[in-house]
């Protein structure tokens, strides 16, 4: 297929796909889906080999939120029945890190609920980042508390953090769609924040809220515009009780659509599959590996995943390998960066408080208005697939990983 040539060819050079390109991804009959996989496997493998990140995400304060983002399980009246703890000590937040550096995890995400962080929280992230650093030589910590005031990105990177997440989440046209106690432009200016002060941005959306195949393409440029190092793609889990609850519009198919289009648009960038991964991939999920070169190890933030052993399994059956600590994630010319930013706003090249991270996805919308060939049927419901988080972190059970 002369699409796909065209789009491998541009992913090697870091070339940006036209508009019309990317959609073309998401509209691919299911007879050509294999091919696309292909073919944009291609490119992952050119920038990122067969290696897998594995990232593991502590909740450091879950639920308790003032903010309405439609998705989440944390917002404010949300009805889940999720688990409500303030901020973990950060001894518990260490002993929870090391369970799922213990499993393989090479990045540890710090995530809270909330707005975002007084001048005070960002003091007691900072002891906790001091704390798994201490015990734990290499790991990668990631911070992702919300929107940033001036200053507290800096003072994060002080204390050793090494990335920070915030999630654009969805298109500019439809963010007040979905929450309205922030806006699209806030998200911007915290991802530009972390940017600004040498953290490695890492920023993402979620899929299956009722956007348009043009709302996704659109996210996704604005992504490569900004420039983040780390883009997780969540598949939005409609959970009881928020207000998406209803929206089940994925399917595997779809979901792989979705990642390969993230992946010839932002062709060097760790490109991390997220919430929902179980839930609307399936029995898909070892193809997904072909397009995302990184994902989260064992449970998400208010939702259980499956088994960590069993994330490790898929992974070597399906002949990928586990990313170590001394390996180095990101292509030579990103990591030599230094502090995010694949560098290629110039050359056309490349380029949540979610991402299973605070307000990981929880539910999903209308297939909108997508043209006819590529609006993706409806999913069924898969509530069986869906579980509160009740171990780990907050709880006395061992955690996953
Ligand atoms: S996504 Fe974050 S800010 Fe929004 S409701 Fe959930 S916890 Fe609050």
């Amino acid at each position: 297929m002369d699409l796909l040539n065209t789009l491998v060819d541009k992913g090697l050079r870091r070339e940006l796909p036209s508009r019309e390109e990317a959609l073309a991804v998401l509209a691919t009959s299911d007879d050509d889906l294999l091919d696309v996989v292909a073919a944009a496997g291609k490119v992952r493998r050119h920038w990122f080999g067969r290696r897998v990140k594995l990232n593991y995400l502590v909740n450091l304060k879950s639920g308790l939120c003032p903010e309405d983002c439609s998705y989440c399980s944390q917002r404010l009246g949300s009805t889940t029945g999720i688990l409500k703890y303030t901020w973990l000590k950060p001894d518990e937040a260490s002993k929870a890190a090391a369970a799922g550096l213990a499993g393989g995890a090479k990045r540890v995400c710090l995530v809270a609920s909330g707005r975002g962080p007084t001048d005070r929280d960002v003091d007691r992230v900072a002891g906790t980042i001091k704390a798994i650093k201490e015990q734990n030589e290499g790991v990668e910590v990631c911070a992702c508390l919300g929107l940033l005031s001036d200053g507290q990105a800096e003072r994060l990177r002080e204390a050793g953090a090494d990335a920070y997440n915030h999630n654009l989440n969805t298109s500019e046209g439809t963010y007040g769609e979905i929450t309205t106690t922030h806006t699209y432009a806030d998200r911007v200016d915290t991802v530009n924040k972390a940017h600004a002060a040498g953290l490695s941005a890492c920023s993402g959306l979620i899929a299956g809220m009722g956007e348009s195949d043009e709302d996704l393409v659109d996210v996704v440029y604005s992504l490569r515009e900004l420039d983040p190092d780390s883009v997780p793609v969540n598949f939005l889990i409609p959970v009881e009780g928020t207000p998406l609850a209803k929206e089940w519009n994925l399917t595997p198919q779809r979901c792989l659509r979705i990642l390969a289009m993230v992946r010839f648009v932002c062709p060097d960038v760790e490109v991390r599959i997220a919430g929902g991964r179980e839930v609307h991939l399936r029995t898909m999920q070892p193809l997904a590996l072909h397009l995302a070169n990184s994902i989260f190890l064992g449970d998400y933030l208010t939702t259980e995943g499956q088994a960590g052993r069993a994330d490790l399994e898929m992974i070597a059956d399906a002949g990928f390998e586990v990313e170590d600590t001394g390996q180095v994630t990101l292509p030579e010319h990103r990591a030599n960066a230094g502090g995010g930013g694949c560098g290629s706003h110039a050359e056309a090249g490349c380029g949540s408080h979610e991402s299973a991270g605070c307000g990981s996805p929880e539910s999903a919308g209308v297939c909108g208005s997508a043209p006819a060939a590529s609006t993706a049927p409806a999913g069924e419901p898969r509530t069986d697939l869906v579980a509160v988080r009740r171990r780990g972190a907050g709880t006395d059970l061992a955690p996953n990983a």
